[in-house]
């Protein structure tokens, strides 16, 4: 069977999946400028490069593909192919999530991750829970907080 993407459309795809500004990750952000909180996008001095930063909470907020970051939830399928290079692959992302979290923490910034499967899909949350949620995070010095879809 042909692949009905060529090679270069494919990789654009992939990169399009993994990069920057991606659709949850716009969610967040319009929400949260809207309710009236300021942030810097991927600032690249802090471990991990964080999707948002909001330096006057000393709080960052990371939205993790559930895939790229091999969340342990429904949205995640191990390709049928090549699954030794993506065991290895996505194991090292996950091992540097784990040291950025780390080196973050030890610097003084909270840290929150957003799994994608909080956003999207069939376990997804509310969009006003999360704000919820984020909200009484960013205002009440908790440490950590991490939002993931409900449980089926
Ligand atoms: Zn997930």
């Amino acid at each position: 069977m042909t692949d009905v993407h060529s090679p270069v459309i494919r990789s654009k795809n992939m990169a399009a999946i993994k990069g920057k500004d991606t659709k949850p990750e716009m969610k967040i952000r319009k929400m949260l400028h809207a309710a009236g909180f300021r942030y810097r996008l991927h600032v690249k001095d802090l471990p991990g490069k964080p999707d948002l930063v909001l330096p006057k909470y000393k709080a960052v907020i990371f939205v993790h593909g559930c895939f790229w970051h091999m969340h342990d939830c429904d949205q995640f399928k191990l390709p049928k192919s090549n699954q030794e290079f993506w065991i290895n692959k996505l194991s090292r992302n996950k091992k540097n999530d784990e040291l950025h979290h780390a080196a973050l923490l030890s610097a003084g910034w909270r840290v929150c991750t957003i799994w994608e499967c909080a956003l999207k899909g069939s376990n997804k949350l509310q969009l006003e829970e999360i704000l919820t949620l984020l909200r009484s995070w960013l205002i009440k010095p908790k440490l950590n907080v991490e939002l993931r879809g409900e449980e089926s």
